[in-house]
């Protein structure tokens, strides 16, 4: 069977960790390439699918029947903070752009990225699917937050009104090669690991912000990549799906710092600035429905991950998003 795979925000961090799994495992395996696939990794160079125009240029020009849709205008707390009204508009234009473009020209299936960071400030923890939309989100990054919601109404709407096979996947925080490691709007992992590259060129102090005890879950992006793929050809419901390692492999702000630094062999000390905020201790999400549905999954184990993310900002760090 023949199908295009378009991956918008194919350049990024979640998109180039799809491109290495379907070019690196095995063609016809669960997660490489089956025959007739052919897969588009979409840069915004490509077409702006804030405008309607190049979302639709960019659809004629490849004919997908698939999406996977990733692309959407991302960034740290203090981006978030600063560029509300942008964060809302960019991405409600952008999925607005997509799905309805997608719906138009007949894509039979279209998975979009929604995030854990979108659940309700105030809300019953573990995370699970039906809680999405329980409450306000933080309102730190509220525009984010409420474009991303979005998508799973739209999801809804256009099964129930069309009958289109719209879905999404919520990943918790995501780490691995071509992340960005702007020190300045970078997430905790490349942010820290950034720091500690140049700590240890530099002879300069290590100091993390906060105490170091916050717990969070992570994804590898080259499982979340999978995770994706499977998605793509097992799962065909509009519910959302979480997708992340368990509640007992939260991992604390300390020990991701202890693995930076044994991953990037830094020898000097580092301290926590306890001045800085902490935010939130813990904010478990559950990956329940994603163990009922692919139970037998292998996630990397974090230090291996953190690892080979390591190895890739070392050998690329003169492109990287530093
Ligand atoms: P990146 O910032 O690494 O990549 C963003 C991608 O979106 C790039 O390919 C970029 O293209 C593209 N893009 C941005 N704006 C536009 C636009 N106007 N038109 C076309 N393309 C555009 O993001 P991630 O890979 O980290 O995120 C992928 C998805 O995962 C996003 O939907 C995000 O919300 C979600 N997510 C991410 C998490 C994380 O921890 N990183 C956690 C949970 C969810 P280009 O580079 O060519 O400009």
């Amino acid at each position: 069977m023949s199908a295009l795979i378009l991956v918008t925000g194919g350049t990024g961090l979640v998109g180039q960790a799809i491109k290495y799994v379907i070019e690196t495992e095995p063609e016809g395996s669960r997660f490489g390439k089956k025959p007739g696939e052919k897969w588009i990794f979409a840069s915004s160079s490509e077409g702006d699918l804030r405008d309607a125009e190049q979302t639709k240029k960019l659809f004629e020009k490849y004919k997908p029947t698939h999406v996977i849709h990733l692309a959407a205008l991302v960034g740290g707390l203090f981006k978030n903070m600063k560029y509300k009204a942008t964060f809302l508009r960019d991405n409600t234009l952008i999925n607005d752009n997509v799905l309805h473009t997608s719906h138009l020209t007949g894509v039979t299936k279209l998975i979009s990225c929604l995030s854990t960071c979108v659940y309700p400030d105030k809300v019953e923890y573990p995370l699970d699917e039906t809680k999405i939309h329980l409450g306000l989100p933080h309102e730190s990054n509220f525009g984010y937050a409420h474009a991303k919601r979005m998508v799973d109404i739209a999801n809804h709407a256009y099964k129930d009104q069309f009958g289109s096979n719209f879905t999404s996947a919520i990943p918790t925080n995501v780490f691995g090669p071509h992340d960005n490691f702007d020190l300045e709007d970078a997430h905790v992992i490349p942010a820290l690991l950034h720091k500690c590259y140049l700590s240890k060129k530099n002879g300069t102090p290590f100091i993390v912000g906060g105490t170091g005890k916050p717990l969070r879950q992570f994804i590898y992006s080259r499982d979340l990549a999978k995770l994706f793929i499977w998605q793509l050809r097992e799962y065909d419901d509009v519910e959302p799906i979480i997708f992340s390692v368990g509640e007992d492999e939260e991992v604390s702000i300390k020990q991701v710092t202890d693995a930076i630094v044994k991953a990037m062999d830094f020898k000097g000390e580092y301290t926590f600035d306890t001045t800085k905020a902490d935010g939130q201790f813990r904010k478990p999400a559950s990956n329940k429905k994603l163990l009922s549905l692919i139970g037998d999954f292998q996630f990397t184990p974090f230090e291996k991950a953190l690892d080979e993310t390591v190895k890739w900002f070392l050998e690329n760090y003169d492109t990287a998003r530093t």
